[in-house]
């Protein structure tokens, strides 16, 4: 089996890797079982072991360029999802350097031993201890999943299967729409629509989140230049962001070359992040956002008072918007409950440090009437509308209609 071919079959018998060959990725095995045997210096064939579905194979090339040190056939026919170095040294390099560092000695501590146990086999007709089944043999079926996943994901990105759609933001003083929040959709070829809450997570595990969403940065701000165009009228795309963007050092240079490049302003782009950005590392985070702010974009905290860091950095971080989660909106109007009180605290609180704050998941119109009410600038939700496609988003622009308005 070509060595450098991607693929996710391999019939009973045939082999999968080879001893002696170098490759440059793993497979996991999705369905069916392999045998892993080596070949001793004497030329006696010896027999490791046999693995089946959720266990790893070849998984020592991804870290280091060595030549195979086993023969992997299918012992009855397989499913593999394939793993490459270049997936792997993307997850590494997002992990902590203590563990580049473990990692690389284990390998080469590894690799070390398989050669002085081949030698030892050879003097003294010692048995090979079988020490590539210490391994887990069934890791749980979430792992497999969420790297087949991963995978299409990044055939998705390159086919141009993922799209964009756009979801108004209401001012509430006038009633009319101010700006959009962008939201990636994906819909699978096989399994259909895919949440975002499902595939952003594992994007975000892989690194790959930073190539989807400059993607994203990118068409959102496109099609915010098309809908301005259109319509005569500015309005201020909202984009969602994530921490693993944010530890790019050309960060700040890659998002203002973005914005500018799709011939708009970036007082018209606003960064929404949520607050487990200010965990890892806020003196740069601050930096980061401040020069964000200075070249013109606003910053929104998203999913607010759902995290769990203090309430200090409001004062810390540079914010202009706060957008208050969902779930407070939820049953807001059921008797008995104490989130009016609750969202009253935050609105006053977002307004009196200068920021303007949204409601998201505004459902009813009775929730749109005690939002402004209570003071609160901006909503989004169905109520308004769905999230919709550019040109769906355009005819709504034209027929748009204000709702709710503010009471005076
Ligand atoms: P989010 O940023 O909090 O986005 C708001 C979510 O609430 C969206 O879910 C939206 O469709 C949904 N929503 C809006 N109004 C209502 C409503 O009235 N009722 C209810 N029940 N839901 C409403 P969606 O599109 O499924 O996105 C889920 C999450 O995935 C987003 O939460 C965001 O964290 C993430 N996400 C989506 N697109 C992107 C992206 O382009 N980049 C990144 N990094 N994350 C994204
Ligand atoms: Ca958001
Ligand atoms: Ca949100």
């Amino acid at each position: 089996m070509p060595e450098n071919k991607r693929l996710s079959k391999a019939k009973a018998g045939e082999t999968i890797l080879k001893q002696g060959d170098r490759g440059g990725f793993a497979y996991m095995i999705e369905s069916g079982s392999v045998e892993i045997s080596l070949t001793l210096p004497s030329g006696q064939p010896h027999h490791v072991g046999e693995r089946g579905a959720g266990s790893i194979i070849g998984e020592m090339a991804l870290i280091d360029d060595a030549p195979r040190t086993a023969t992997v056939t299918a012992l009855t026919d397989c499913t593999l999802v394939e793993i490459t170095r270049d997936d792997f040294t993307r997850r590494l390099n997002h992990s902590d350097p203590i563990v580049q560092l473990i990692m690389q000695v284990i390998t080469t501590r590894y690799r070390d031993m398989v050669h002085r146990v081949k030698g030892l086999d050879e003097i003294g007709g010692m048995a090979l201890p079988d020490i590539v089944s210490r391994e887990q043999q069934h890791p749980h079926e979430n792992i497999v999943q969420s790297i087949r996943l991963e995978n299409e994901l990044k055939e998705a990105l390159h086919n141009r299967d993922l799209k964009l759609h756009y979801q108004p933001i209401i001012d509430f003083s006038t009633g009319a729409v101010s700006g959009f929040e962008a939201l990636m959709r994906w819909t699978h070829k096989e399994r259909g629509f895919i949440s975002p809450a499902i595939f952003i997570p594992i994007a975000e595990e892989s690194g790959l989140i930073v190539d989807i969403n400059h993607w994203a940065l990118e068409e959102a701000c496109s099609a915010l230049k098309r809908l301005m165009t259109a319509t005569g009228h500015s309005y201020i795309m909202s984009v969602n962001f994530s921490s693993e963007e944010f530890a790019q050092a050309d960060f700040v240079s890659k998002l203002e070359e973005t914005i500018r490049h799709a011939g708009v302003q970036p007082r018209h782009v606003q960064i929404e992040i949520t607050e487990r950005l200010f965990m890892a590392n806020p003196e740069k985070v601050r930096e980061q956002l401040e020069a964000c702010q200075k070249m013109g974009c606003l910053i929104a905290i998203d999913d607010f008072g759902t995290g769990y860091s203090s309430l200090s950095y409001l004062h810390y971080f540079p914010i202009d918007v706060l957008k208050i989660d969902q779930a407070f909106i939820r049953n807001l109007l059921q008797a008995g409950n104490r989130k009016m009180e609750l969202i009253k605290g935050v609105i006053n609180l977002g307004k009196s440090m200068g920021m303007k704050v949204v409601a998201e998941g505004v459902e009813t119109e009775d929730e749109a009437r005690t939002l402004t009410g209570m003071g609160c600038d901006c909503a989004q939700g169905y109520f308004y509308a769905k999230p919709l496609p550019e040109a769906d988003t355009l005819k709504n622009l034209n027929e748009w209609q204000p709702k709710v308005l503010k009471t005076a």
